[in-house]
Formats: C-alpha cells, sequence, structure tokens
C-alpha cells in the first residue's frame, strides 16, 4: 500500500479504490495483503492465548480484536475507507441504518431540556424523530426555513443546542449555505451535524465547510446496488470519541457481511455518481423544455435553485431530483408514475435502478412553504426520479409516454 502522503494527492477514485485495505486486514496466514478484500470475518467470541494476553488486553481500542460488538476487519475496513474519504475526519462509527446514524449522532450531542434546530426539508424520520423519540428524552425540537440564515438566527435561543442540516434537502433539494450556517452556530456553541447523504464526501466535504458531524445512509450510494442497510458518522478528535462511546453504549453493530457489500459498493461509487450525473441533468434539462412541467428542482441545473451555491460548494451530483408538474391533480400524477416502466415504486434511492416517488411537503413543512417561493400555487404535485444506470435515452422515452398520460388525465 502506498503512504498516507501519496493517498492524500490521488484523486477520489483512486482513493475509493485503495481506501480501508491495511495489509493486516487483507492478509491470509502468513501473507500480508494477499487477497483484495477483507475476509468477511463472522465472530462474536475473539480468543486470547493466555490469561496474561486476556488480562493486558486495552479493552476499548479501535483496530484490535477484543469481542464482536467492537468489529473485525471487515467492519473496520469500511469504517477507515469511509474515515479516508471524508476530509478531517479522525473516524467513523458504523451503524444499521441511515436513521439510526441520525439518532446516534443527534443522542451524542443533546441531552434533557436542550433544543435541537431542524432543517424544515430534511429527511422526514428525522422530523418524526424530533416529534417523538427525541421529545420523549425531554428534548424540543424547532425548524426554521432551509434557505434562510436570517430564519436559523432567530430560532436560536439559549438552550440551543445542535442544529441538524440536510443539503440538498429532501424532496425539494433545497440547497442550504452550510458554511455560513456551521459558522454562525459555532459562534453560539451549537453543535452542528450535517445529514450529507444526497452528496456524500465525494460531492460535499462536510468537515472541511465546518459542520461538526456528517452523517450519511450508506443505504443510497454507498450500497448503490439496493441490497444492503446501514448508516455511518463521521467527525474530527472529540465527537468522534463522543459518538463511538454512545454507539458503545447503545449496544450498536452492524453485521461482517453487510460491511463487505458495503466496501464493495464504496470502490465504485465515484463512477456510478458521474454517471449518475450525467444522465440527471440531461433528463432534467429535457423536462425543464416540457409543456407539463413547472418547475424542475434540481441544484445541479443552471437556472435551478440552489444551483450557484452548489456550483460553489459541491464536487459532484447524484441522480436524484424533483420536478414539479403545471397544475393536474394528485390522481393525474399517479397516472404519471404508474404508465413509467423503467422505473420502480418505491422509497430509498441510489441504486443501480431508477425510481419514482410522489413529493407531497405541504403536509409536512412547518417553517417554509410549498408551493416554494415565487411557484404558482396550482403548481404543487411533484414527482421524485432517483436516475439509475440505465441508458438515459430509455427514461426519457419512459418519461414521455408518462408525461402524455398525464396530460390525458389532466385533459
Ligand atoms: C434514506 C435517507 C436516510 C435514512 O437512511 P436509511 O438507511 O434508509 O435509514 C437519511 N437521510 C436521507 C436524506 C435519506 O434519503
Amino acid at each position: 500500500m502506498s503512504s498516507s502522503d501519496d493517498f492524500e494527492n490521488y484523486g477520489a477514485a483512486t482513493r475509493g479504490v485503495l481506501a480501508g485495505r491495511r495489509e493486516e486486514w487483507t492478509g491470509t496466514p502468513g501473507h500480508p495483503g494477499a487477497v483484495v478484500n477483507p475476509a468477511v470475518w463472522r465472530a462474536s467470541t475473539h480468543l486470547y492465548p493466555d490469561m496474561s494476553a486476556l488480562r493486558a488486553h486495552p479493552a476499548n481500542e479501535d483496530g484490535r480484536f477484543y469481542y464482536g460488538r467492537r468489529g473485525s476487519p471487515t467492519q473496520w475496513g469500511l469504517s477507515e475507507a469511509l474515515t479516508q474519504l471524508e476530509g478531517d475526519s479522525a473516524g467513523t462509527v458504523l451503524y444499521p441504518s441511515g436513521v439510526a446514524a441520525i439518532a446516534g449522532a443527534l443522542l451524542t450531542v443533546l441531552r434533557p431540556g436542550d433544543v435541537l434546530l431542524m432543517t424544515d426539508n430534511a429527511y422526514e424520520p428525522s422530523r418524526i424523530m424530533g416529534r417523538g423519540l427525541l421529545k420523549d428524552f425531554g428534548i424540543e425540537t424547532r425548524w426554521f426555513d432551509p434557505t434562510d440564515l436570517a430564519s436559523f438566527e432567530a430560532a436560536c435561543c439559549e438552550r440551543t443546542r445542535c442544529v441538524l442540516l440536510e443539503s440538498p434537502g429532501s424532496l425539494t433539494m433545497e440547497v442550504q449555505d452550510v458554511p455560513a450556517i456551521a459558522a454562525a452556530a459555532k459562534a453560539r456553541g451549537i453543535v452542528s451535524v450535517l445529514d450529507n447523504t444526497w452528496a456524500s464526501p465525494l460531492g460535499f466535504q462536510g468537515l472541511r465547510h465546518g459542520v461538526d458531524i456528517v452523517v450519511m445512509s450508506l443505504t443510497k450510494h454507498v450500497s448503490g446496488h439496493s441490497d444492503c442497510m446501514m448508516g455511518s458518522a463521521s467527525a474530527g478528535p472529540e465527537w468522534y470519541r463522543k459518538l463511538r462511546l454512545r454507539s458503545q453504549g447503545m449496544g450498536t453493530v452492524v453485521s461482517p457481511d453487510d460491511a463487505a457489500l458495503m466496501l464493495r459498493g464504496l470502490r465504485t461509487m465515484k463512477h456510478r455518481l458521474e454517471a449518475e450525473t450525467a444522465s440527471a441533468l440531461g433528463i432534467a434539462q429535457w423536462l425543464e423544455g416540457r409543456p407539463e412541467v413547472a418547475r424542475v428542482l434540481c441544484p445541479m441545473l443552471p437556472g435551478s435553485p440552489g444551483h450557484e451555491l452548489w456550483r460553489r460548494d459541491f464536487t459532484g451530483g447524484c441522480g436524484l431530483f424533483s420536478f414539479v408538474l403545471k397544475g393536474g391533480t394528485s390522481a393525474a400524477r399517479d397516472a404519471l408514475i404508474d404508465a413509467l416502466t423503467l422505473f420502480g415504486i418505491g422509497y430509498s434511492w441510489g441504486g443501480f435502478e431508477s425510481l419514482a416517488t410522489p413529493v407531497d411537503p405541504a403536509g409536512i413543512r412547518t417553517a417554509s412553504q410549498w408551493p416554494l417561493k415565487g411557484m404558482d400555487a396550482e403548481d404543487r404535485f411533484g414527482v421524485r426520479l432517483s436516475i439509475g444506470l440505465e441508458d438515459s435515452t430509455d427514461l426519457i422515452a419512459d418519461l414521455e409516454r408518462g408525461l402524455a398520460v398525464w396530460a390525458g388525465a389532466t385533459a
């Protein structure tokens, strides 16, 4: 393996290939680094050669066999690979899902009596966590307008301890000024947590933009194949230590089989994201020219909301974006989605296969409006697309068919 200096200078694709492959984790007996991937170590008990070894063992060190709950080279390889891709991170904690990672991070930072500020376009289960789990632990959640720094500052109070950001946000894709909000939070002693699932560290470096803890659902881009669930939280030394202790206290563990699948996905992530981004951009441009479409919500598209911030802060995109239909009804929008043959109907995203889901944020938001500012009141039925690895000409033909059905159902 190369020295760490070389590693830092490599491009993201090269780092994705090399990350986490320590020789002692990819060895066969007597042959360090003999295989490409760390083996799947299925193990609860780890055996010690004798009592003095058991007594001498530092019980809670990273990267040392101890007991199954502390992981094995399979999980350590994934965790280290993610740490190596996230600039300025000291370590990465793995969780059984993205939602578990969000809960793990928030329960590390927050205490009873604290207030959490949450961006109004947060992933819906994050909102539900605020109203449910966190409320039950005596933590209050308040929401703010994702695109308005003044709304964030106005929502801050003495008891505010943490802010949860998500950019671009779920369903409506608003890009937040993460560096400005993170800096404003830091000035007030507020800890910032970013849900960076959309961009991944390849598209946005959260810690380098001032965030304290970066959370990701690995279920999406890292898996990339819709067959595995996991989450992660990466941070600098202080928060990494606290995240790890809280996660150990909760008994959190991920399976070595799943970690091996995630490592497999990680190796090709850069190229999948690039292909999906190019395809999504072409499809977004095509949708923008369609008479049935009122607005395309795709920060990668010039002229789309959030594009300027995206260009300033991001180094890549992905296949996930939304569009809003001109007028129509919910039933017509359902007919459009039903007419698609290449797009599956289902939750999640970031897989190799394309998906479509309805976008109806009106009943969810409390600190921002839908339709978005500048949109007509009757343009409110949206569709979210996760563009996969199919040929974009085939996906466009499918959408053309769907829009024809929509037009028939709307006329
Ligand atoms: C899917 C998703 C999550 C949750 O991830 P799971 O692995 O499904 O629990 C969190 N944040 C965002 C933005 C997501 O899209």
